[in-house]
């Protein structure tokens, strides 16, 4: 069963951090796009190919009209063998979420919701240039039930500016008393031109230090198992078991996708490409009946098996060690083990041999460290 990934590529306002593929929503652009959207996945149409996942990220899909996502829909379930019980997930910003928004979503097939809430203090959204309130996204998930959703999953981001770490489990705990079914953490990562950097600048906030950046990290994970969440994944957990993203582990255990829409990315049969990342171009291109996938290419043996490595040990269930000799004929062990035992001596990895290679939560804190030593090396 493959995922199909579709990118909404359009925002109400841009966000002062954001390093997305997103342009300022404009009506009759959307309209264009989506016509273009669904002519694409028609185009593409293979009965064969069984899907069990349709994500719409961005962006900010939840700026769809409830009958574009539902002709976007269609046309997947016309065009290729989608499952009927397939996880539909669209991503969604609390202050496009309106009651008749949502119920609207709902009735057009998606059975997920992922809220991008960020925080739950007023003033860190401000900081970040978000346009809900945390009022706006309580309200949201409220309303989010009332339509029927018993899928949710809430986003928050921490080492916000300005922020300390007793500010980020202020968030935490406003989240659990949400009782989504799903949450996300991460890390907010600040690229070079961002415009939140002059903001930093001029305002003087700055990032806790490393170290409360690792506190706020493991005791805001120590209140979601508190309160019965099941970490799965460095930055996810789920409650209970059936509600992890299903789309989201085609990404981490070699799965296979399809993208759709402007800068969307695919991997299927053996082989990786991406899409036209302008949203006018995409538009342009599919209109002319020109191909909008740039960059095909198949997948190297060692580029699939560094990648099953490192994706694979995201996972709290890590790299299944039997699995990985089967399918790459590696014995990951006797290949990295030598590099590695200081991280299983460190307690940051777990090593069962013969069965299974894990990061410890306090391992998840170095996992580019761990995963390095996978980069670059040759089978011996
Ligand atoms: S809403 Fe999301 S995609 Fe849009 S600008 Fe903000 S961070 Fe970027």
């Amino acid at each position: 069963m493959i995922g199909i990934y579709i990118h909404i590529p359009f925002c109400a306002a841009i966000c002062n951090y954001c390093n997305f593929n997103r342009g300022l929503h404009d009506d009759g652009l959307r309209r264009r796009y989506v016509d273009a959207l669904v002519t694409d996945i028609r185009s593409c149409a293979s009965p064969d190919i069984t899907a069990d996942t349709i994500f719409f990220g961005g962006g900010t899909p939840s700026l769809l009209e409830s009958a574009e996502l539902a002709r976007i829909i269609a046309a997947c379930r016309d065009s290729f063998a989608v499952a009927d019980d397939a996880e539909i997930t669209i991503e969604a910003n609390p202050e496009s979420s309106t009651a008749a928004a949502l119920a609207g979503f709902r009735a057009a097939g998606a059975n997920r919701l992922s809220f991008g809430v960020q925080s739950f203090k007023d003033e860190e959204l401000r900081r970040l240039g978000r346009l809900h309130s945390s009022q706006t996204a309580r309200q949201a998930v409220k309303e989010a039930r009332a339509e029927g959703f018993d899928n949710l999953s809430l986003d928050l981001m921490m080492w916000l500016p300005g922020q300390r770490t007793e500010d980020w489990l202020a968030s935490v705990d406003a989240r659990i008393e949400q009782q989504p079914d799903h949450a996300s953490l991460y890390l907010l990562e600040i690229y070079p031109n961002a415009p939140l950097r002059d903001e930093m600048a001029r305002a003087g906030w700055s990032v806790a230090p490393d170290d409360d950046a690792a506190e706020m990290y493991l005791e805001g994970l120590s209140r979601l198992d508190r309160a019965g969440f099941e970490q799965y994944e460095i930055s996810n957990v789920a409650r209970p078991s059936s509600r992890r993203s299903r789309h989201n582990r085609k990404y981490w255990q070699e799965g296979q996708w399809l993208g759709f829409g402007c800068g969307a990315h695919a991997t299927f049969n053996g082989e990786r490409w991406r899409t036209v990342s302008s949203t006018a171009e995409y538009i342009d291109r599919v209109t002319a009946g020109q191909d909008v996938r740039l960059d095909r290419r198949r997948l190297g043996e060692v580029e699939r098996r560094e990648e099953a490595l490192f994706m694979g040990l995201r996972l709290t269930s890590g790299l299944d060690l039997a699995a990985m000799q089967l399918r790459h004929g590696i014995d990951i062990w006797a290949q990295y083990g030598q590099d590695l035992a200081p991280y299983v001596t460190a307690e940051l990895l777990i090593h069962e041999p013969g069965r299974r290679l894990a990061l410890t939560r306090n391992g998840m804190l170095l996992a580019n460290d761990v995963m390095a030593v996978f980069i670059g090396g040759t089978v011996r």
